[in-house]
């Protein structure tokens, strides 16, 4: 864990406090574990941050941010249903670009024809002027630069998919459990799961916090972002 302010590593240590009771004047001890921004404590840096933390408010802190970041995923369809929907998806794109070709091989042997006729107005031959033609012409190139560009952005749209799917397969099944355990697991479970999916967990002012999360965990979450917006814009 480190510091939100200078970037140093913080401390941990267990702070003991004397205090007095008011109704028998009996002083008491109590310990509690705190983390300290190193460089703040001993002035080696001009360190804006807190210097001393409660364990206990980071801690809950960090499972807070935690259990935002697993609540996007712990009711999520298991890998099966998930493959299933990802097909259905990748069926209707397939579909939608089939009636696009199928489309533009009309209107490219439309224009073929009107271009052929082009010949005919040369000799005398077509019930048609060369304008006629010619406008007619430009209108079938319209519609099939239009559809090229459907076609692109269709292309595009599956590229996407399949990307975004190879990124959220390999550790799906495994942050899926993760996310369902983490709800009810203890505290000492809890820190674990956590050590396994941050790369860093930086502390500011106020127990602000920002975590990092694993390249792997990161990759999964922008292909997971990315299809389930696929999925919200249905
Ligand atoms: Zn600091």
């Amino acid at each position: 864990m480190y510091c939100a302010h200078c970037g140093c590593r913080l401390t941990s240590s267990m702070h003991t406090e004397k205090y007095v009771l008011k109704s028998t004047g009996e002083v008491r001890t109590k310990q509690y574990l705190r983390y300290m921004c190193y460089q703040r404590s001993r002035k080696l840096c001009d360190c804006d941050g807190q210097s001393v933390y409660s364990a206990e408010k980071v801690d809950k802190a960090i499972c807070n941010v935690m259990s935002d970041i697993f609540s996007k995923i712990s009711d999520a369809p298991d890998e099966a249903e998930l493959k299933r929907e990802y097909n259905r998806e990748m069926q209707k794109c397939r579909a939608k670009q089939t009636k696009f070709n199928a489309e533009l091989g009309k209107y490219k042997a439309q224009y073929d024809k009107l271009n052929d006729e082009i010949a005919n107005t040369l000799i005398g031959e077509s019930l048609y002027s060369p304008e006629q033609l010619s406008a007619a012409m430009t209108t079938v190139q319209q519609k099939i630069g239009a559809i090229n560009h459907q076609l692109e952005k269709l292309n595009n749209e599956i590229e996407f998919k399949k990307v975004s799917m190879e990124k959220v397969r390999p550790m799906y099944e495994q942050f899926k459990g993760w996310a369902e355990e983490f709800r009810l697991a203890s505290i000492g479970q809890k820190k674990m799961i956590i050590s396994q999916v941050t790369s860093r967990i930086e502390l500011g002012k106020g127990y602000k916090i920002r975590i990092t999360l694993n390249m792997e965990y990161e990759q999964f979450f922008e292909g997971w972002d990315a299809l389930s917006s696929g999925r919200k814009t249905e």
